[in-house]
């Protein structure tokens, strides 16, 4: 039997919460399917630092290597507010990503039929949205060097960050991207600012060569990254594939994300590269949200964005794209039978809690399953 190999890092706040929900899954994926999922699991974050004084200990770090996937919670609060800012509980993340090296940041807009309303946008131009922003994450203007405040010794001040990509990392994002786009609709739009920066120019080349020689079956655009910001919001089903880099990615995922609603929504996953040998990808998959100390506790968190988040580990780690579809499908039927989280009510719906959101996605996924 295949065995498969999952790390559980549920953090902080409501992170161990609504990963209590995901744990439901998973078993009943192992009872009813067979599926061979072995599950360890770490401290992260405060809970992290509180235990072993960082925001991952070494042996956990370890853990994550070895591991075929990592689910991430979430981490952070106001008890550790006053910490070493390295050993802060955003730390932890930072620290998987880079050691990791987890430079492809998938952040899916989809909209589901029974969400429809919640959304700022019209209804047609919402519903049955599925597109996916791609962000390069390891390079850019987050990381180029120089990145400093030099004092220029007359009363002022001079702030510099580098935008600095070299051929390498965009081969590498727009490979992912090409991949990703075969199984969905094979159309990839790539943005950046070739209009007025360098690293728009050799993006814009990379992308373009990278297509050519390998991926010419997928449909290529480009468009510059403001008016994907604009097209995002007119007629955001027009995309499926965006790639883009760090900085524009940060903001246009944010954009995406927001069409369709709540946080608690929003899946995420980052990805590493191919390992040469077995071709598999260290990765890890969180929820877009943070771990929203204001109702930690409360046993009122909306777990979807964690399970959603599991979902996609199904289909990028394991290639398990049926199984991902059930769970998806498992938790567009249990909105459209209208249980909703805090997050989501709207009059005329019924409000439920984490445990019985959990409960009854995992009761659809088993009747979808048998
Ligand atoms: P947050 O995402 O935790 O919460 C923002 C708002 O959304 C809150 O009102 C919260 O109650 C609500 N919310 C978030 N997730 C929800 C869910 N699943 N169900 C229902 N409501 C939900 O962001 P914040 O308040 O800015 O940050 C709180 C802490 O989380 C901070 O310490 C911050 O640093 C940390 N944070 C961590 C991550 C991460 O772990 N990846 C991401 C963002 C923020």
């Amino acid at each position: 039997m295949t065995t498969r190999k999952l790390l559980l890092l549920p953090g902080d706040g409501i992170g161990p919460e609504a990963m209590a929900e995901v744990r439901k899954i998973i078993a009943a994926m192992n009872e009813q399917l067979g599926a061979g999922f072995e599950v360890e699991e770490g401290l992260v974050g405060g809970s992290a630092y509180d235990a072993h004084g960082k925001a991952i200990s070494d042996a956990d770090m370890a853990k994550a290597q070895a591991a075929d996937a990592v689910l991430f919670g979430a981490v952070g609060g106001p008890k550790w507010d006053s910490v070493p800012y390295d050993v802060r509980p955003e730390a932890g993340l930072l620290l998987l990503r880079k050691e990791m090296e987890l430079f492809a940041n998938l952040r899916p807009a989809i909209c589901y039929p029974a969400l429809a309303e919640t959304s700022s946008l019209k209804r047609d131009v919402i519903e049955g949205l599925d597109i996916l922003i791609l962000r390069e994450l390891t390079g850019g203007v987050y990381f180029g060097e120089p990145k400093e405040i030099i004092d220029l010794g007359n009363g002022q001040k001079r702030a510099i960050d580098t935008q600095v990509y070299d051929t390498f990392e965009i081969e590498r994002i727009a490979g992912v991207a090409f991949e990703l786009a075969r199984t969905r609709r094979n159309h990839v739009t790539s943005m950046e600012k070739r209009n007025v920066m360098k690293s728009g120019v050799l993006w814009n080349e990379v992308v373009t060569a990278t297509h050519k020689a390998k991926y010419s079956d997928v449909t290529l655009d480009h468009m510059l990254a403001d008016a994907g910001g604009m097209q995002l919001v007119r007629q955001p089903k027009q995309f499926d594939v965006i790639v883009t880099d760090n900085l524009f990615g940060d903001m246009l995922s944010d954009v995406a994300a927001m069409l369709t609603g709540s946080l608690g929504m929003l899946p995420s996953a980052s990805l590493g590269a191919p390992d040469p040998k077995t071709g598999s990808r260290k990765a890890l998959y969180e929820p877009v949200h943070g771990s929203a100390p204001d109702i930690a506790g409360k046993g009122i968190a909306n777990p979807i964005a964690m399970i959603a988040s599991f979902a996609m580990c199904l289909r990028y780690s394991f290639n398990m794209v049926a199984e991902a579809d059930r769970l998806e499908k498992a938790i567009a039927a249990v909105l459209d039978d209208g249980l909703r989280t805090g997050d989501l009510m709207s009059e005329g719906k019924t409000e439920v809690g984490t445990v019985a959101m959990g409960d009854a996605i995992v009761e659809k996924f088993r009747a979808l399953s048998a």
